[in-house]
C-alpha cells in the first residue's frame, strides 16, 4: 500500500488532535476515554468528509472537472464540506438535498448546514425524500454536460473506495499518535452512516495488523444491512490498495441508538450532547456524533468497555447542525 500513488488535494488540517476526556470518563465511570478530533479538519467547520474529499477531489481535478455534484439529506455535513472544498478549489458546486427527515420546521431548510452551503456559493436543488439520489445526481450531470460543463459526481457521504482512502490514512495517523503517547487502544468507536469512515478505518487497521476492534454506531440502518454495506466497501477499498480485506466478522455495528429514525432526536442523544458540552466544552451533533456518543456511553454502562481499558471515540464533526435542533436541545 502506497497512498501517494492516489491523486489527492490538501484540504484538511492534519493530523487532527488526539485528546483525553477525563471529565466525561469520570462521569461515565469506566475506561479511559480519548477523542480523535476529526471535527477539527478545518473546512467550513470541519468533519470527517474532508479526509475523503482530499482523494475524491484529487480525482476530480485530475479529470479536469469544473463542477462538483453531490447529494445528501437537508442538514448534510458531507454536502456542506463538499461545497466548501469546491469553493476552495475554484469549482462550482451543485448540491442535491433530500427531504429525508420528516416533520422538521421551516427553518430546517435554511439554518445550520444549509446556511453554510449558501455562504460558500453553492447551488441547491431540493428533492422529496425516498428518491434514488445517485440517479438524481446522474441526471443532473447529463444536464450540465449538455451545457458544456465538466461535472464530477461525489457519491453520498463520499463513500466509495476513493473516499475511503481518507480513513485508511486516518487509521495510520491515529495509531501513530497512540504509539507516540504510549496508549494501547482497546477499541475505537464512531458514528456510522454512509460507511466510508468505518470501512476505511477497518482496512487501515487490518493493513497495520493493529487488531483494534472498531465499533460503528449506526445512525440510520439496521445492524446486518449496515454490516454488509461496510464490509462491501472495505473489500473494494482493500482491493484498490492491494492489501488484505478485513473479514466480515470484524465489522461491528450497533443499531440500538438510531431511535425513531435518521435525523430524529433521541433523549439519549440530547443527554450525550449536553454532557460532552458541559463536561469537556466539546460540541457533538444531533444526527451523527451525538448518537454515536450516546452509544458509547451506553456500552460503558452495559460493561462492554470497562475500567483499565482505553477507548478512542472518533469525533466526526457535525456541530453546524446543532442550530437546526435548537428546540430539542433546549428542552
Ligand atoms: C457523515 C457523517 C458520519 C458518518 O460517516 P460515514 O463515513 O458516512 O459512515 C458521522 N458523523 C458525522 C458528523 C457525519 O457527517
Amino acid at each position: 500500500m502506497h497512498l501517494a500513488r492516489h491523486p489527492r488535494v490538501r484540504l484538511a488540517h492534519l493530523p487532527t488532535p488526539f485528546e483525553e476526556l477525563p471529565r466525561l470518563a469520570a462521569r461515565a465511570g469506566g475506561p479511559r476515554l480519548f477523542v480523535k478530533r476529526d471535527d477539527c479538519t478545518g473546512l467550513a467547520s470541519g468533519g470527517n468528509k474532508t479526509r475523503k474529499l482530499e482523494f475524491l477531489l484529487g480525482e476530480a481535478m485530475e479529470r479536469g472537472a469544473d463542477t462538483v455534484i453531490t447529494v445528501g439529506a437537508i442538514q448534510s455535513n458531507h454536502v456542506r464540506q463538499t461545497a466548501a472544498a469546491a469553493a476552495r478549489l475554484g469549482l462550482r458546486a451543485e448540491l442535491i438535498l433530500e427531504r429525508r427527515v420528516p416533520e422538521r420546521g421551516e427553518r430546517y431548510e435554511s439554518t445550520g448546514n444549509v446556511l453554510l452551503d449558501e455562504l460558500v456559493g453553492a447551488r441547491l436543488h431540493f428533492r422529496p425524500g425516498g428518491l434514488d439520489l445517485s440517479a438524481e445526481a446522474g441526471a443532473l450531470a447529463v444536464e450540465l454536460e449538455r451545457e458544456g460543463r465538466k461535472p464530477y459526481v461525489v457519491p453520498g457521504g463520499g463513500s466509495n473506495p476513493v473516499g475511503a482512502l481518507g480513513y485508511v490514512l486516518a487509521a495510520r495517523e491515529l495509531l501513530a499518535q497512540a504509539d507516540e503517547m504510549g496508549i494501547v487502544l482497546d477499541a475505537i468507536v464512531h458514528a456510522t452512516g454512509s460507511t466510508g469512515t468505518q470501512a476505511g478505518l477497518l482496512v487501515g487497521i487490518e493493513a497495520q495488523n493493529a487488531r483494534i476492534p472498531v465499533h460503528g454506531i449506526s445512525v440510520r440502518h439496521e445492524r446486518e444491512r449496515q454490516r454488509q454495506a461496510v464490509h462491501a466497501l472495505a473489500v473494494t477499498t482493500a482491493r484498490k490498495l492491494g492489501v488484505p480485506a478485513p473479514g466480515f466478522e470484524s465489522v461491528i455495528v450497533h443499531d440500538e441508538y438510531v431511535g425513531p429514525g435518521y435525523g430524529l432526536p433521541t433523549p439519549e442523544m440530547v443527554a450525550a450532547v449536553r454532557a460532552a458540552a458541559e463536561l469537556e466544552g466539546l460540541l457533538f451533533d444531533p444526527v451523527y456524533s451525538g448518537k454515536g456518543l450516546a452509544g458509547l456511553l451506553d456500552l460503558i454502562e452495559r460493561g462492554v468497555f470497562t475500567e483499565g481499558q482505553n477507548v478512542l471515540f472518533v469525533h466526526t464533526g457535525g456541530s453546524a447542525a446543532l442550530f437546526a435542533y435548537e428546540e430539542e436541545l433546549r428542552a
